[in-house]
């Protein structure tokens, strides 16, 4: 059997200095040689890993057999974002964990064959558009799970609105996944292929300011909440509130949304710190220190509390940051945060952490080594320990209920307390994966579906 291809990758020491793609895409002979590892299963177990089910044997044979126009067409059956999810699921834990090769740690590269046959795609055409179901559905939030729920919605004749609060749509994918991980041509691209199916945009929308969900629903036979969870958590120490100490959200936002990045072209501030510390371990972690390293930053240290395995991010990002020369600080937990007579940041004082026996859920507490307290030189800090959903929505809607976290309670179907009203991806499961709000969303509309199919004709 042929070796798993390499990704062709941008040199380490050269893309710690640019904004550009990382990872570069598969050749078309790479492709085609990737795809033959394919061992066409009969009941094949990767599908199930995936949460939109991607057919992805039938897909893989077609790139086998150089038919690329059949292996996109046959995606986008399941999947209306495969630029984006070939580059970001976390395929390790999904489809390619599910891959029968993976026993010996050779699993097809199911996302990279997403992404080479999405970029291949030429027209970006539609199907023909269904008949009109005389129904109209609003969706919030342009994130994966509102642009799935409203692609699926749109295939099956509804008339679709998205309101978005930015003057962008795309949600994390836009304002949080940094351009050398996911370029935002990517994302435009994908937004109107969704556009193409006949769904409406309206930008610089903020429901619940601008109308209410029960606004809405007088004018919409159903609404989707897909507003994810895009409010900071903080760690609650003393000093967070020093100047130079960002949450990873507006540190990401003014990076990539605000393309701060692009100065002197693109004004917005931001500071650039020589010695950076970010806090956490998942991909918002590394997306920050990517981003801060490329800024130009001497030193960036990420100081997460658990060990190496435990880290949260995908393992390629873990990987391009160490390549890139990123320091991790396991097992070390902020304490607090130091600054000068003029409130900047200087230092941040940490404890070194051990790991206690598994508990209840599986999961080793980190647990606090007395006397082991010591300072890591930064001017800028940046907090990425996780957020939880905005309250706005949840706040104007009556009869929505919530639970303790701020996460809207659905069921499965995403059907939430309010009649007529669906939710899914982050707003309901908290901070997860592009790919798991998508596999709400989608279910999301097959329930919206089903509604208003069976809702009396007016
Ligand atoms: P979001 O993407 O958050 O979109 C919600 C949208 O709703 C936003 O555009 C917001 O502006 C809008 N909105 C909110 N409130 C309102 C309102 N009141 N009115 C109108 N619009 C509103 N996942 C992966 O699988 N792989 C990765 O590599 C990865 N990297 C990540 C990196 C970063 C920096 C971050 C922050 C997250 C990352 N994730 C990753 C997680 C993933 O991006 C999210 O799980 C996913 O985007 C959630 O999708 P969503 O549609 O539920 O919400
Ligand atoms: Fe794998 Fe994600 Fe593609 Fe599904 S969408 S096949 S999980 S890469």
């Amino acid at each position: 059997m042929l070796e798993r291809q390499k990704m062709p990758e941008q040199d380490p020491k050269v893309r710690r200095t640019n904004f550009k793609e990382v990872a570069l895409g598969f050749t078309e002979k790479q492709a085609i040689d990737e795809a033959a590892r394919c061992l066409q299963c009969k009941k094949p177990k990767c599908v199930e890993g995936c949460p939109v089910e991607v057919k992805i044997p039938v897909f893989i044979k077609h790139i086998a057999n150089g038919d690329f126009d059949s292996a996109i067409k046959e995606i986008k059956v399941d999947n209306a974002l495969p630029a984006i999810c070939g580059r970001v699921c976390p395929q390790e834990t999904q489809c390619e964990a599910s891959c029968i090769l993976n026993k010996k740690g050779t699993s097809v590269s199911i996302g990279r064959l997403e992404r080479f046959v999405a970029d291949m795609e030429k027209d970006h055409g539609t199907r023909e558009k269904p008949h009109s179901s005389g129904k109209k559905v609003a969706i919030v939030g342009s994130g994966p799970a509102g642009l799935t729920a409203a692609a699926d919605l749109a295939k099956t004749g509804h008339s679709v609105t998205i309101f978005e609060a930015l003057h962008a749509a795309g949600g994390v994918l836009t304002y949080g996944i940094p351009e050398f991980r996911l370029p935002k041509k990517i994302v435009e691209t994908d937004v109107e292929y969704v556009k193409k199916l006949g769904v409406t945009l309206l930008l610089d929308s903020v429901i619940g300011k601008l109308e209410t969900v029960d606004d809405l629903l007088m004018q919409f036979d159903a609404v989707f909440l897909g507003t994810g969870a895009g409010l900071p958590v903080f760690l609650n120490i003393d000093g967070e509130n020093l100047n130079g100490v960002y949450s990873a959200n507006e540190f990401l936002t003014r990076v990539n949304l605000m393309k701060s990045f692009l100065f002197p072209d693109h004004d917005t501030p931001i500071r650039k710190g020589k010695n950076v510390v970010v806090v956490g371990g998942g991909n918002v972690a590394m997306d920050s220190a990517r981003c801060a390293l490329r800024l130009g930053a001497d030193n960036v240290t990420i100081v997460y509390r658990r060990g190496e395995k435990e880290l949260p991010a995908r393992a390629e990002e873990i990987e391009h940051a160490k390549e890139e020369g990123i320091k991790f600080r396991l097992l070390t937990n902020p304490v607090r945060i130091i600054g000068d007579a003029k409130n900047w940041v200087t230092h941040i004082e940490c404890i070194n952490m051990y790991l206690c026996e598994p508990d209840g859920s599986g999961r080793c507490k980190p647990m606090p080594l007395a006397g082991s307290e010591h300072r890591i030189e930064a001017d800028v800090i940046i907090i990425a320990i996780g957020t939880s959903p905005n309250p706005l929505v949840p706040r104007t809607t009556g009869g929505l209920e919530i639970t303790k976290q701020g996460t809207v309670v659905a069921r499965k179907d995403g059907a939430t307390t309010k009649t007529g009203v669906y939710a899914g991806g982050d707003a309901v499961t908290g901070s997860a994966t592009v790919i798991s709000a998508m596999g709400a969303g989608k279910k999301a509309a097959r329930a919206i579906d089903e509604y208003l199919k069976n809702m009396p004709v007016a």
